[in-house]
């Protein structure tokens, strides 16, 4: 199977239920202000993801490509997104940096060796190298 459909399963098997509702992917909510976008729980929407909100917004930035800037609980994008592009890229996110491509568990950390990234897997072992944002 390839890396991108692997990816793909994993993604569909974390859905909020019972069993693992301490995982949960929040939809970021906010509003438009002026040209920007205003993200107002962008702390728990990383926080729910167990991931440092600044490694969450470098990866907003590059992928929606806007600067901003996290303002507290807030994070402010210099233009105007709408909120389903920014949860795309959410749901990117996690494929790529939360979930494990081996067990699927979101049971997972980042370090950095050797100034490079990895995923590494606290339930089964896995480590995989990751792209820095
Ligand atoms: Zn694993």
């Amino acid at each position: 199977m390839e890396y991108e459909e692997l990816l793909e399963e994993a993604y569909e098997n974390v859905q909020p239920c019972k069993e693992c509702d301490r995982f949960e992917i929040k939809g970021v909510e906010g509003h438009h202000q002026g040209s920007k976008t205003v993200i107002s729980n962008f702390v728990q929407v990383a926080g729910c993801l167990r991931r440092e909100g600044c490694h969450l917004a470098k990866f907003l930035f590059k992928s929606l490509a806007t600067s901003g800037d996290i303002d507290g609980d807030r994070l402010i994008l210099d233009r105007k997104i709408s909120s389903k592009d920014i949860n795309e890229k959410v749901e990117k996110y996690v494929k790529q940096f939360v979930l494990c491509s081996s067990c699927k568990k979101p049971d997972t950390e980042l370090v950095e060796e050797n100034s490079k990234m990895f995923i590494r897997c606290l339930a089964c072992g896995t480590k995989k190298p990751v792209h820095k944002v």
